[in-house]
């Protein structure tokens, strides 16, 4: 076995400093603490590579199998990053390269599920979206994405910021879906969930309304305003709407007359966006390769917008492109940062 050395003293002085001594899993400045080694090889002294732990989060990093949690070393690379973050204010003065001090943390890698059109699965996208999340402070999205990739901690954290600025911002709804979405259905404050409902009542918007009282346990309200939406749309000539929630209300076969109809209208009219969701909806998923296909190797590709694009690249699997068209959405959103 390889002999332990000693952290270089002017690494565990920045290490403590940029801690402020303080553990940077619980925070709590009274307790007393150690470097601990990230990777678990003791000889690694690389600023990337440690982090402070007070005694008792250190213990909880030895805890194997069983029901316990383990704190494993990408959990606290994300805590001590966050800290650090935190204290990025005091530490940017003192530290002028302090961005690129930090190697990138790895998120783990979410499985991969059979729906490859949804846009959550790219971890690299979720990546950089939580980097821009913390720029813009847009904890709302923040906390969605930690959720998307299981640390649900963090997410929780970040919803209980946003729940706190949506209250002060009189978002009802955004306080209930937030409330209900992180802390389950029981925790969903009524006074809130009554002003969400009246928000709700008074546009008229029986769909979300349905799906509220869905997810809060109860079918019966939920029934009821799903048929006031679909009713609505279908008086209105809103095939694929009418469908889409007549599928989510759990009548697929009635749906798909809707769909159908949807889906004539939008191949008569080209409409390549709602094309690619009636199929969706339809789950004609060979058929919309196909489509897909025809549109890819054609001078059509040349008219679509960059999101469109991206829908029909995943469907046809062309993986280099659609990382491509990720990474240039990403410099776009950052441009619309500084138009506003
Ligand atoms: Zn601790």
């Amino acid at each position: 076995m390889q002999k332990r050395t000693k952290i270089p003293k002017d690494m565990a002085n920045l290490t403590l400093f940029l801690s402020d001594r303080t553990c940077c899993v619980c925070r709590d400045p009274r307790k007393a603490i150690q470097i601990h080694h990230l990777d678990g090889n003791n000889n690694n002294h690389e600023l990337d590579n440690l982090a402070v732990l007070c005694l008792q989060c250190h213990d909880d990093t030895q805890i194997k199998g069983g029901f316990g949690r383990k704190l494993n070393s990408e959990l606290i690379k994300l805590y001590r990053n966050e800290f650090y973050m935190d204290n990025k204010k005091r530490l940017k003065k003192i530290i002028p390269n302090f961005n690129s001090l930090f190697k990138k943390i790895t998120l783990p890698k979410k499985k991969n599920t059979s729906n490859p059109q949804s846009m959550i699965h790219d971890t690299e996208f979720i990546h950089k979206t939580i980097d821009l999340c913390y720029e813009k402070e847009d904890w709302k999205l923040l906390a969605y994405q930690y959720k998307w990739i299981d640390l649900m901690e963090l997410g929780c954290k970040y919803a209980k910021k946003s729940i706190e600025e949506s209250i002060n911002n009189e978002e009802w709804i955004y306080v209930v879906e937030m409330q209900l979405d992180f802390f389950g259905s029981e925790n969903v404050d009524l006074e809130f969930l009554e002003k969400a409902v009246n928000i709700y009542l008074k546009n008229k918007n029986f769909s979300q309304l349905a799906r509220l009282y869905r997810d809060l346990g109860n079918p019966e309200l939920a029934t009821i305003n799903y048929n006031k939406s679909i009713e609505f749309d279908i008086r209105k000539g809103n095939w694929f709407t009418a469908g889409f929630y007549l599928k989510e209300s759990g009548n697929f076969e009635r749906a798909k007359v809707f769909l159908k109809r949807g889906l004539k209208e939008n191949l008569k009219k080209g409409d390549i966006h709602w094309i690619i969701r009636c199929y969706q909806e339809l789950e004609m998923f060979e058929e919309l390769k196909n489509f897909a296909k025809d549109i890819v190797y054609s001078d059509k590709i040349k008219e679509v917008t960059p999101f469109v694009r991206l829908s029909l690249m995943r469907i046809v699997g062309d993986e280099e492109e659609v990382k491509k068209l990720l990474k240039n959405m990403r410099i776009l959103m950052k441009m619309r940062r500084f138009e506003q």
